[in-house]
């Protein structure tokens, strides 16, 4: 049966494994592309221009924004953070499973403008799982992972709006229903 194009938009809160779990379904379904963001976030360690994210200036980002070269944009902590609109439409054009790792507000902007998208939930067993995990990482001080465990709160009330919701319980269990999901979807005719 022919595979058509998808639309995926992946958010849970920071700390419950989406990059990590996205990066290993790229590994399982073929025809699966991942949008690289544009931030107006400095780069963590390791993190490359263009692999991770496009690092821009704030300057680069509002005339990106001007342009309307972003399918959606938000600031999220104390960032921009915007979807390319161009690479996202050439990739569905092509027929590919194109995943968006964005967040809740992010989500519902692209549901609103593109309503076929599947919106997926990652989430995280606990809340204290999700502190320990934070804390774990080891990259961010205390004041700003308690910043970023307000906004997981505000996430996880969010998660009944999602189309689907994947708990990151066991890394190899959550890639094989992540990965399923996409193939069912995948493999329907609309
Ligand atoms: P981080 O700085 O930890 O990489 O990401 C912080 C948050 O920004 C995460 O919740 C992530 O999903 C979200 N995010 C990353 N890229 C985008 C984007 O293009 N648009 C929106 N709305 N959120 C994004």
């Amino acid at each position: 049966m022919a595979r058509r194009g998808n639309l995926y938009v992946i958010s849970g809160p920071s700390g419950a494994g989406k990059g990590t779990l996205v990066a290993r379904v790229l590994g399982r379904v073929p025809d699966c592309w991942v949008s690289v963001s544009a931030t107006t976030r400095a780069p963590r360690p390791g993190e490359e221009d263009g692999v991770h994210y496009f690092f821009l200036s704030e300057e680069r980002f509002e005339e990106l924004v001007a342009q309307g070269g972003f399918l959606e944009w938000a600031q999220v902590h104390s960032a921009k953070y915007g979807t390319p609109l161009a690479s996202v439409r050439e990739h569905m054009d092509a027929g590919e499973q194109v995943i968006l790792e964005i967040d809740v507000q992010g989500a519902f902007a692209v549901k609103e403008k593109i309503p076929e998208c599947h919106l997926v939930f990652i989430d995280v067993p606990s809340i204290e799982e999700l502190l320990a995990r934070l804390r774990g990482r080891g990259t961010e001080s205390e004041d700003v992972i308690a910043a970023r465990m307000e906004v997981a709160r505000v996430e996880l009330s969010q998660k009944e709006r999602y189309d689907y919701t994947v708990v990151n319980d066991d890394l190899e269990r959550a890639t094989e229903e992540l990965a399923a999901y996409i193939e069912r979807q995948a493999q329907s005719r609309s």
